[in-house]
């Protein structure tokens, strides 16, 4: 089974309501799933309670900080997500790259804090540029640091690419383009490649059926538990 990420994002706002969401799309989900490969990226506030209630979902943070444990107010640490029991951890998405200035510098901390403590990584890279060629030399920039982490810890780790037209916009990008930029990431850096911009029901099967694309990572469509179960059961025969 190929994987399915929900990026949750700042939303919803109240805890029930993310109990709700959680415990539809976990009522809704085709049978035969493997937990490892469905991950709910969910607010920080609601893990712990959330992680009570997760049967057949992984739960992910959407950020983490660089460092372990000390003087740092207001964060919270890699550690502290795998003592709450989680696997995995979103780093660099690109609204964290804008909103918060988050530079690659500080993305790469980051994943190398969230890898040292035994977590899985999924490190969004963007690109601006439409042509496969162009964005290379996007990729291969946020992709140097990664692509020199030593083999054992590098296998923990996934890659979102999320092509910054393609997110939020409604307007997904082209399947080639998608398959062939993750072909030109494995060239950079042999791990599981997803994809992440406007996927939905409607669109997931054109990602999922690439050979190069381990999977899709799903922003607002992924707030609705139907159309997020629909895209796990396209994954599920991808
Ligand atoms: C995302 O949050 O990374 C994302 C891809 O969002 P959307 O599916 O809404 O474009």
């Amino acid at each position: 089974m190929k994987y399915v990420v929900a990026n949750w994002k700042m939303n919803p706002t109240k805890l029930l309501d993310a109990e709700r969401l959680l415990s539809n799309i976990e009522k809704h989900l085709p049978g035969g799933t493997k937990k490892e490969r469905i991950i709910v990226a969910a607010p920080f506030l609601f893990l712990h309670p959330l992680a009570h209630i997760a049967n057949k979902v992984s739960l992910a943070a959407q950020n983490v900080f660089w460092e372990q444990s000390g003087a740092f107010t207001g964060e919270i640490s890699p550690e502290m997500l795998r003592h709450l029991g989680l696997r995995y951890v979103m780093v660099g998405h690109s609204e964290r790259r804008l909103h918060n200035l988050e530079d690659q510098k500080v993305i790469n901390r980051k994943v190398d804090a969230a890898l040292a403590a035994g977590l899985r990584p999924i490190l969004a890279v963007g690109t601006t540029k439409r042509t496969v060629s162009a964005a290379t030399v996007e990729l291969r920039a946020q992709l140097r640091h990664v692509s020199r982490i030593s083999p054992a810890k590098r296998a923990r780790l996934l890659i979102a690419f999320e092509p910054l037209f393609a997110i939020g916009s409604g307007k997904p990008a082209d399947p080639d383009y998608v398959a062939m930029a993750a072909q030109q990431i494995h060239r950079i850096i042999d791990v599981p490649v997803l994809y992440g911009g406007s996927v939905d029901d409607a669109t997931a099967h054109e990602y999922l059926k690439q050979k190069s694309v381990a999977g899709v990572l799903v922003g607002s469509a992924s707030l609705n538990a139907r159309i997020f179960a629909a895209i796990v059961r396209t994954a599920l025969k991808a």
